[in-house]
Order: C-alpha cells, then sequence, then structure tokens
C-alpha cells in the first residue's frame, strides 16, 4: 500500500493531480473511520492513500460569522460537540453529531468524511442539507461550491472528481422558523440509522431530509412542496402517500422497506402535529 501524507493543501492537490485520476488512484484518508471499516479488502486491493493527517492547521478551523458557518475539511463531530457558538447557531448540528458511533468516533470522524463516504445511512448530511449546505471543492484548477443536495449522483457516486478535495462545507446562517432531527437505530449509540430525519423550514421553505430511505441522502421534495402549499396531514397514511414519491427504501440487514417507511412517516406526522398545537 502506498500512503502520501502532504503537509500543505498545495501539496495534496499537486499530488492528486499528478496521480492523474485513475479509477481507484489516490484516495483521501481524513479520520479513517469509514476507510478503516473495509481496511483488508482496500489493502489487497493495493490502494494509495492520500493521508489529510497533516494539514489540520489549514483544514481542521471552523469560521462562523453572521452570514455562514464554514466547517473546514477536517473538522470533526468532536470540533463542532465542544463548541457553544455553532451550538447557538446550527442546534442540529451538534444534535447529529452525539449521536453518530460514540465518543472515539466523534474525536476522530470528520463531516467531510461522512459527505464524501457517500453512504445513503449517513447521519451528519442529513441536518448539513436541511441547513442548505454546499460543498467546497478544490483542486489545482480551482475552486467549485456545489450544493449538498446536487452532490450525489447515485449510490455512493458524486460530483468530486479524483483530483478534488472538499476543502470546506459551508451553511448559511439565516432565520429558522423551526428545526429537527430525529435518528431511529436499534439503540441509543454506536448503531447505524435505521431511517433518520431532518427538517428546516426559513425563508426559503421547507427542507425535508431523510437517510436510508433511498440509494443517497435525500430530501423529500413532494412533501415539502404540500408543506409549502399549506396542506396539513390527518393521519400518518396521508404523508406516507406523498413520500412514496420521495423515497425508495430497501430490505437489508438493517431493517425493511416497509419499517423505514412506516417510522418516516410516522415521526413526521407526530412532529408536524406538535409544531401545529404550538
Ligand atoms: C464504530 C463506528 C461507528 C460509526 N457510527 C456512525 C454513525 O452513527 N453515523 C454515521 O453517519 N457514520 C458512522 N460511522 C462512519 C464514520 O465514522 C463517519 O462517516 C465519519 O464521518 C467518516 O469520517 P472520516 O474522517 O473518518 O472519513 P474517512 O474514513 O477518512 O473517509 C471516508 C470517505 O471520505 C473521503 N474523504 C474524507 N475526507 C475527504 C476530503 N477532505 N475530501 C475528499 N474526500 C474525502 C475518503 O476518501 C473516503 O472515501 C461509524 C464508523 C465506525 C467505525
Amino acid at each position: 500500500m502506498r500512503v502520501l501524507t502532504p503537509t500543505t493543501v498545495d501539496e495534496a492537490l499537486a499530488m492528486l493531480a499528478a496521480d492523474g485520476g485513475k479509477p481507484g488512484g489516490l484516495t483521501p484518508i481524513a479520520g479513517g473511520t469509514d476507510l478503516l471499516v473495509s481496511w483488508h479488502h482496500h489493502a489487497k486491493n493495493g490502494m494509495s492513500l492520500l493521508d489529510l493527517s497533516r494539514l489540520g492547521a489549514q483544514l481542521r478551523p471552523f469560521r462562523l460569522t453572521d452570514g455562514e458557518l464554514d466547517l473546514g475539511g477536517l473538522t470533526t463531530y468532536w470540533d463542532v460537540i465542544s463548541s457553544p457558538e455553532i451550538a447557538a447557531a446550527f442546534p442540529l448540528l451538534p444534535l447529529a453529531a452525539r449521536q453518530i458511533g460514540a465518543v472515539q468516533i466523534q474525536m476522530r470522524g470528520t463531516w467531510a468524511g461522512n459527505i464524501g463516504n457517500g453512504s445513503p445511512a449517513a447521519d451528519g448530511v442529513p441536518v448539513l442539507m436541511a441547513y442548505g449546505a454546499r460543498v467546497v471543492l478544490q483542486s489545482r484548477t480551482g475552486q467549485t461550491e456545489v450544493p449538498l443536495d446536487q452532490y450525489y449522483t447515485g449510490y455512493r457516486k458524486t460530483v468530486r472528481r479524483p483530483d478534488q478535495l472538499i476543502v470546506a462545507i459551508r451553511v448559511p446562517r439565516r432565520p429558522r422558523e423551526c428545526e429537527w432531527f430525529y435518528k431511529v437505530g436499534p439503540r441509543r449509540a454506536q448503531a447505524i440509522s435505521k431511517v433518520a430525519v431532518a427538517v428546516v423550514k426559513d425563508a426559503e421553505g421547507w427542507r425535508v431530509v431523510a437517510n436510508s430511505v433511498a440509494p443517497v441522502v435525500c430530501r423529500c421534495r413532494h412533501l415539502e412542496q404540500a408543506l409549502t402549499a399549506g396542506r396539513t396531514f390527518q393521519s400518518p397514511a396521508e404523508i406516507a402517500q406523498v413520500l412514496a414519491s420521495d423515497i425508495s427504501p430497501i430490505d437489508d440487514i438493517r431493517s425493511t422497506a416497509r419499517y423505514r417507511a412506516t417510522v418516516l412517516s410516522r415521526l413526521l406526522y407526530f412532529w408536524l402535529c406538535e409544531q401545529r398545537g404550538r
């Protein structure tokens, strides 16, 4: 296995460019909490790694201004959990972060790694997407920003080119009417989602984002449109009917399609009832 360890972002980008973007080429590794799980497989295939661990000074800090939160490409869950400023400005971020793995994973795992791994069960992605986050990709030839809800093109497929790194995640700071995140797993910690949902309503409208119910973490756009049009729902079944156009859950080792669709519609129904009662 080949491991390259750049000491600056420029050096890392030069290494990626020199690698030529071959399939199965140089793979960035941040916390390694996803990559290490399938290590035996990668090692066997002679994987080449771009170790980002020495880029912390450039990529780990986050910046919170009146207009946005800029999470660096190496910002960890723990960085967010331990920031009272972020908790005040974006409460769903630490709420989700605390439910990812246990403390060891929260200390090492990065938000960019959660996005980069492309799992439909990623728990950091729904809250970021619900807040309207954008992914900042950088290569030697320049920087580009992609809305997180346009980042995935299919199961574990993304728009990131092999010569690009996620150098930041930008979350716009705007007034919100309500926000909510709920994760359902087999237990309260160290559990991968059976289904999780994040909801934000702001001046741009509703964003309802669910994981584990489609090949990618997805916005439930038909439900968003119905809510924006002012529709109220009389039962979980009515929500399930609308959600049927948004989601395509499957049976797998963690759950069944029926359980996921039923739980998601019930969670949303009872939360919306609570909102109406306020
Ligand atoms: C015990 C355990 C429990 C877990 N529990 C959860 C959980 O509850 N919820 C959950 O969502 N996840 C969970 N995970 C998965 C994992 O911890 C997260 O997805 C984490 O955010 C991955 O971040 P990382 O920095 O470790 O990524 P890495 O493993 O380093 O990388 C993951 C992927 O992202 C790419 N990547 C990383 N950084 C960049 C970058 N800057 N630019 C471009 N590509 C990049 C890598 O090439 C790789 O493809 C768990 C993992 C373990 C081992």
